[in-house]
């Protein structure tokens, strides 16, 4: 890329972030995201997904620049045979945050631990559920959106799991609801489309 258009690129992008806001006004850590000509930090733009669509969703899903410090230091090389990737990877892996956190949970020192009342409210919302509420009224109950709700009964997070690179893994951060309760609201979930 020719070196005006991307420092007017980043001029443009007040040197910072599209996605999580790191700021660096020397442009140190950022890069220019070719694609789609946007401004990202070296770590958003490592995974910034191709489509133009799930790339949008991507950058509208903001994320707080300091919970990617800890990425930001293992580096992220780009080349085939970098190891730093990997390691971001098993990182990720181990339940280091990549968005935000699930509604229920905080992040302390980069790592998901429970939030007591919200966790609670996910409790609840997940029996109110299953006990036949509609996302309608559920919604309402906790003044979240539908979409928030529906959201919310198909975390993966809440079983103890993360979500990486469209692949679940086992996390290692503290489940809030049981794989039962899960698993019989995504068998609802499944049979509400079958009607
Ligand atoms: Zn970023």
């Amino acid at each position: 890329m020719e070196e005006n258009l991307k420092k007017q690129l980043m001029e443009q992008a007040g040197f910072k972030c599209k996605k999580c806001s790191y700021y660096s006004p020397l442009g140190q850590g950022l890069e220019v995201n070719k694609q789609f000509n946007c401004v990202l930090c070296s770590v958003c733009n490592t995974f910034a997904p191709r489509e133009l669509e799930k790339f949008n969703e991507y950058i509208n899903e903001k994320i707080n620049w300091q919970e990617l410090e800890t990425f930001r230091r293992f580096g992220t090389n780009k080349g085939s045979h970098t190891p730093h990737k990997h390691g971001m990877v098993s990182k990720a892996k181990e339940g280091m945050l990549m968005a935000r956190p699930a509604f229920g949970y905080n992040v302390i020192n980069g790592q998901l631990s429970v939030h007591p009342e919200n966790s609670e409210a996910v409790r609840d919302i997940f029996n109110l559920f299953l006990e036949g509420l509609s996302l309608n009224q559920i919604a309402k109950r906790f003044d979240i959106s539908v979409n928030g709700i529906k959201k919310i009964l198909k975390n993966f997070t809440y079983i103890g799991k993360i979500k990486f690179n469209s692949q679940i893994h086992q996390g290692n951060h503290q489940s809030i609801i049981s794989p039962e309760v899960f698993n019989r609201v995504q068998q609802k979930f499944d049979k509400q489309k079958e009607i």
